[in-house]
């Protein structure tokens, strides 16, 4: 069943256009990602499904409800993280705790939360005089606190040095078990790969693609590439005409194959066949930062650049 269903969203800034005609249906209990540039309408996406902006054009249906329009009915069922919290700089950490688990039915324990995140020491520090990555976790622990039907977590956890990431992605895996649905935007790959059942490629407001992250990674321009030395002279033309090659190249007698699962197998029975051995095989498989390279043309941001 869908929770969430996102029909011709549309939303422009002036004459700036963010969002251009957005569809998007989310399971409930699955974990969507949405990834795309800086700029591509992501945040922008995320905040008119929590109900925070008016889309110009379209539709938004939340469990059944408009977020905007019916915001009452929406805010006890949803989690917010987003880039910036909008917390009051005077409240403390206990005070956000208790202020959050006064808003929803069924909180989780709060304290139990802020010692997963590292923030048990800070309790009494004021929101203002957190590090970054403080606040982040923080903003994080309360989007999840209600034990939320739906947790829109924007850039989870970029920022974050790596124990807390896996702190982080801890927990969303268990709210996920716990049956929150959870939309997740993030630059990160690998947090892209390991948390989410499926992903939004967003660009200039559009998405470009939609799949299980395998499935992204199996629509790079060559999901493999395998590299040998032939035992024996092997022409170009024989490897090219075999299934699933898509490119074919030569540094020195070494030899670069681009192609599907079914390249690697077709390779290695020709050259069995013909008595040739794949000398110093090397068998490579693309990740999904090759597949968001090809789908987007550019490459992934990662903490250093
Ligand atoms: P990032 O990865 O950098 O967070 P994003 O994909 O989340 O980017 P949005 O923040 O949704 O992108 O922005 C989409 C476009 O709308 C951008 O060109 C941005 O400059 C513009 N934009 C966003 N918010 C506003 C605003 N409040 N006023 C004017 N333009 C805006």
């Amino acid at each position: 069943m869908n929770i969430i269903d996102v029909r011709g969203l549309r939303m422009t800034y002036g004459t700036k256009v963010a969002v251009d005609g957005i569809d998007l249906q989310v399971d409930e209990g699955e974990i969507l990602g949405i990834l795309g540039p800086n700029g591509a309408g992501k945040t922008t996406t995320v905040e008119c499904i929590a109900g925070l902006r008016r889309p110009d054009a379209g539709s938004i249906s939340v469990a059944g409800h408009d977020p905007y329009l019916e915001r009452a009915a929406v805010t006890p069922i949803m989690g917010v993280q987003l880039q910036q919290a909008g917390l009051q700089g005077k409240l403390t950490v206990r005070e956000a705790l208790e202020l959050y688990t006064s808003f929803y039915a069924h909180p989780r324990d709060g304290l139990e939360l802020v010692e997963r995140l590292a923030l048990a020491e800070s309790l009494d520090v004021r929101y203002a005089k957190l590090s970054g990555g403080q606040q982040q976790r923080l903003a994080i622990a309360l989007a999840l606190i209600g034990r939320p039907r739906i947790a829109l977590l924007d850039e989870l956890s970029t920022g974050l040095d790596p124990r807390s990431r896996r702190d982080v992605w801890d927990l969303v895996d268990e709210a996920r078990a716990g049956g929150t649905t959870v939309i997740l935007v993030t630059h990160l790959m690998e947090e892209a790969h390991k948390l989410c059942d499926r992903l939004a490629l967003v660009d200039r407001g559009r998405i470009t693609a939609l799949d299980t992250p395998d499935g992204l990674v199996a629509r790079s321009a060559a999901p493999t590439i395998m590299a040998f030395t032939p035992s024996r002279t092997v022409d170009n033309s024989v490897l090219w005409d075999l299934p699933g090659v898509t490119d074919v190249r030569r540094h020195g007698d070494r030899i670069e194959l681009s192609g599907d699962d079914d390249s690697v197998h077709a390779t290695l029975g020709w050259l069995a066949r013909h008595d040739i051995r794949a000398g110093r095989l090397r068998v490579t498989e693309s990740t999904l930062d090759d597949a968001y390279l090809d789908l987007t043309g550019e490459p992934v941001l990662t903490e250093e650049n």
